[in-house]
């Protein structure tokens, strides 16, 4: 205390803000803008810090990158009322109207659709991908954006703010100081990698999942890492597609989703294991590796899982924990090679094909996921995959949003909506406090928004989990629960009540 103290006194403050957001990623953007968007506001001086070049990322990109995100009806919404959504380019927006979910079997399967296509029953006829632009007279399910497109138009839209945030970009916050005291009446200090030290009555991290802001005050994250990767890439398919597909494997679910004309967003998650193994291979440079992944990937979503498992069982033969990938020789990389070219991928895969079909027999239900074509150059990337929830979002003049708060499976595509759902809450309690005239830094107005959004983001945290543990893990380790599953999934379509409840819940 006597320490922290000393530290505080001999710290020469060069300016101070009413509200200071750490992290100029999706979330912390957006809660700027909303704050900034009131006439309440006007006269509180706002930063925002980014260590990033966040300016950057306002250059127009003609190609389509590999972090998309699904924006539920909800989340458009609020990017509405922010002035964010007239800003995103129509041609980039691309939205889906309908999610097709299938069990790894192809036995069982349940479809979510836009309300237009439940009115015209547009699902009963073949949802075979062939529709380019989606119909303007429906509501989607959602919408499928680019990561960075939601941030330029969010920079876009702070520019043109009654209210001027100013923005830290290229600087690191290096250091936080909290008053630990119990009259909680001393505002965080933020010391600046420029060199610049600033002081707030409030310090918000949307700082992501390390969380500088999380750590400096202390807030405990409960959760576990998942010991899988989340695979995202751009693939060019068969045809064109509005509908959204997932498929569940005893590997991880992988999901397809629409992008403009052939293209569509791969999320894919599996074991760490397997997917260090293909990017070590990737690594490599061999003749033949994107066809490979192709046809793995191909594998994935259309044939029986049994072919996918053989696949990466006899990869996983090829490493035999003894090769150094960071370090291989030319006779490993040879006999790699060679091993790799004694495997049919595309033999096994078109009969596995043929072998799911005579099962069936006529069109099978696989036939409507479309052919993955192409990979997208340098696409490919691993992210690491992790479920938590902080002790609380809030603590002594400091607040938490969007992944510094928690993180979640990627399998519903909800991170980012329960990142802008925080910060329509915050915004929101904080625009009211700043109305009445109160010290918007105190527990028990921070508390209003911790309350209304904690549990909620809890029950789709752990909902998410359950369905990781459902469809992946159980299926895995108890094939006796399999057929249950099939069942549960074909009985729940057929609930169209239920099934809008859970519609309505994820958006
Ligand atoms: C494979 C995958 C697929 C996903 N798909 C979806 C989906 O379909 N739908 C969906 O809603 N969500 C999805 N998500 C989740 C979504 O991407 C995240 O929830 C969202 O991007 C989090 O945004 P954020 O602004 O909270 O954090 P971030 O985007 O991580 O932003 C944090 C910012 O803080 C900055 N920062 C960190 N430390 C400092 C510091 N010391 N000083 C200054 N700045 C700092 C960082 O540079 C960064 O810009 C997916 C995630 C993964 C991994």
């Amino acid at each position: 205390m006597h320490k922290l103290l000393t530290r505080r006194l001999s710290t020469a403050v060069d300016k101070t803000y009413d509200i200071c957001i750490v992290g100029a990623g999706p979330v912390g953007l957006s809660l700027a803008a909303k704050i900034g968007n009131s006439h309440y506001t006007n006269g509180n001086k706002i930063c925002l810090i980014e260590s990033s070049d966040v300016l950057k990322s306002l250059e127009e990109n003609d190609t389509f990158s590999n972090r998309v995100v699904s924006v539920t009806p909800k989340s458009r919404l609020f990017l509405e009322e922010i002035g964010c959504w007239n800003n995103i380019p129509e041609e980039k927006v691309y939205p889906y109207n309908k999610i097709q979910v299938f069990d790894s079997n192809f036995k069982g399967s349940i479809n979510f659709n836009s309300r237009y296509d439940e009115e015209t029953e547009v699902s009963k006829a073949s949802t075979a991908p062939k529709e380019c632009t989606p119909s303007s007279s429906y509501d989607p399910v959602a919408y499928i954006i680019e990561n960075n497109v939601i941030r330029s138009s969010l920079i876009k839209t702070l520019k043109n703010l009654n209210n001027e945030i100013e923005i830290f970009n290229n600087t690191k916050v290096n250091e936080i100081i909290l008053d630990k005291g119990s009259f909680n009446d001393e505002w965080p200090i933020i010391k600046l990698d420029s060199g610049k030290v600033i002081q707030a009555r409030l310090l918000i991290g949307a700082d992501g999942q390390n969380s500088p802001v999380r750590m400096a005050a202390n807030i405990e994250s409960i959760g576990w890492d998942y010991d899988q990767s989340g695979i995202v890439g751009t693939l060019k398919v068969s045809g064109c597609s509005t509908v959204a597909f997932q498929r569940f494997l005893p590997t991880g679910p992988i999901a397809l989703l629409p992008l403009k004309d052939k293209y569509m967003s791969l999320v894919w998650t599996l074991p760490k294991n397997i997917s260090n193994l293909l990017f070590n291979l990737k690594k490599l440079n061999l003749k033949n590796d994107k066809m490979i992944f192709k046809e793995i990937l191909n594998t994935a979503l259309k044939n029986p899982k049994e072919d996918l498992l053989y696949f990466f069982s006899e990869l996983e033969k090829l490493n035999d924990g003894k090769i150094n990938f960071q370090n291989i020789s030319e006779a490993d990389k040879l006999k790699i090679e060679l091993e790799l070219n004694a495997i049919d991928f595309k033999f096994e895969r078109e009969w596995g094909i043929k072998r799911l079909d005579s099962e069936q027999g006529g069109i099978s239900v696989h036939d409507t996921i479309p052919v993955v074509e192409d990979i997208v150059k340098n696409s490919v990337a691993g992210f690491p995959l992790r479920l938590r929830n902080c002790r609380t979002y809030i603590g002594n003049r400091i607040a938490l949003i969007g992944d510094a708060a928690h993180s979640i499976h990627p399998l519903a595509g909800q991170g980012l909506n329960l990142g802008l759902a925080d910060s329509e809450a915050l915004g929101r309690v904080l625009i009211k406090a700043i109305k009445n005239g109160d010290d918007f830094g105190l527990d028990y107005i921070l508390e209003e928004y911790n309350s209304e959004r904690y549990i909620k983001n809890l029950l789709m945290i752990s909902s998410c989990d359950i369905l990781e543990k459902v469809f992946v893990k159980v299926p895995s380790q108890f094939r006796i629960f399999e057929d249950l599953i099939s069942f549960g999934l074909n009985s729940l379509n057929k609930m169209d009540v239920l099934k809008e409840t859970l519609k309505k819940y994820a958006s």
